[in-house]
């Protein structure tokens, strides 16, 4: 098998130094990543929710590793590698690309679990300063990457929805949104201390939920319900989802089903008849996009074309590889 210089691969597989660390807020550490192979990052429109891939080492200080002769079977060689050589590969969303050319840095925001049990890209971030390094997995201008699962077709409205580790995303689109776009989004987070400013279109209005010790869901899973007038009250039941009713690798969206439901091609979904004219997208713990899932979808008859619901982690459950 031939090499191949990772410049060829059809994606930026690269290593990236730790420009700036802010603490944002008591749950937020938001890095600049940048290197001089971000000046070929880029996608074709908007980044909305776009997603990307950071590989940092098992603990903080450990090794991390190597790609410059990647060829397109470097994903199962560097699987191959003991944990301790080849690091963890965690999913984040690009909450921003700042800087140009040489100088173009990644802005993304990591969460630091609220129990402190923090898994290896929680526990990267914390300990992070400037000069540190890791390996980013993101999209080459020109090439198609995948990654941005926020697509509102013809929809006239926005429901936005999701726990803190989807606030990276949500903030990411509102800031994107037309300034004309209608809509709400609800932000549940950790703790007062979490409510960020945030960049939005005047008609779509902003909603943060402190939970303040409560549990996960149980704040963002009524107050959707009770704004699209589905009786919060009794409805908040149903965010206790029976363990085996969770799917851990939850992703519904209109092109895609983790539980093999029929998918959509893309014409049929512009020309959806949206009902309210509503898009709604909802991102968080697995358990608690269930409850809204089955709410929304089973016992309320939204239509699977105007949802997207992602499992972004799963409680008690590390990220594979
Ligand atoms: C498309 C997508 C985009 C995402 N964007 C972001 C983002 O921008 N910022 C961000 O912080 N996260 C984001 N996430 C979620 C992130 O990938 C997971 O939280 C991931 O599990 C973190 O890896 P870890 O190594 O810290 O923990 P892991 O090793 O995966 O897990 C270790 C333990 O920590 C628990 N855990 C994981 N995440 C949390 C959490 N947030 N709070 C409390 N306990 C947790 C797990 O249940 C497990 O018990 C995104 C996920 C997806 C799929």
């Amino acid at each position: 098998m031939t090499a191949t210089p990772t410049h060829a691969l059809p994606l930026l597989l690269e290593e990236v130094e730790v420009r700036r660390v802010d603490r944002i807020s008591p749950s937020f550490v938001r890095l600049q990543l940048g290197s001089p192979a971000l000046a070929d990052l880029g996608v074709d429109g908007e980044w909305w929710d776009q997603r990307f891939k950071l590989i940092v080492p098992h603990v903080p200080g450990g090794p991390l590793p190597r790609f410059e002769a990647a060829d397109a079977d470097w994903y199962a060689a560097w699987l191959e590698r003991p944990v301790e050589e080849r690091g963890v590969m965690r999913t984040y969303t690009i909450r921003e690309v700042v800087g140009e050319g040489a100088d173009t840095r990644i802005v993304v925001d990591i969460v630091l679990h609220e129990d402190g049990e923090m898994g290896p890209g929680a526990a990267w971030a914390a300990a992070a300063q400037v000069g540190d390094r890791a390996v980013v997995l993101a999209p080459r201008r020109g090439q198609q990457f995948g990654g941005i699962e926020f697509v509102p077709g013809t929809a006239s409205r926005v429901l936005l929805a999701g726990d803190e580790t989807a606030v990276p995303a949500i903030t990411a689109i509102l800031a994107q949104l037309s300034p004309d776009a209608r809509g709400a989004a609800f932000l549940e987070v950790p703790m007062i201390g979490d409510i960020l400013s945030v960049v939005h279109p005047e008609g779509v209005q902003i909603v943060w939920l402190p939970r303040e010790g409560a549990p996960l869901g149980s704040r963002l899973h009524p107050a959707v319900l009770e704004h699209l007038g589905l009786g919060a009250v009794a409805e908040a039941a149903a965010a206790q989802v029976a363990d085996d009713e969770v799917d851990p690798d939850l992703w519904e969206t209109p092109t895609y089903s983790s539980s093999g439901e029929p998918v959509l091609d893309p014409v049929v979904l512009r020309e959806a008849d949206v009902r309210d004219g509503l898009y709604l997208w909802i991102a968080g713990e697995s358990r608690v996009v269930t409850g809204l899932r089955r709410a929304l979808v089973k016992d309320h008859g939204f239509d699977r074309r105007q949802v997207a619901f992602m499992g972004y982690w799963r409680q008690g459950v590390a990220m594979k590889s």
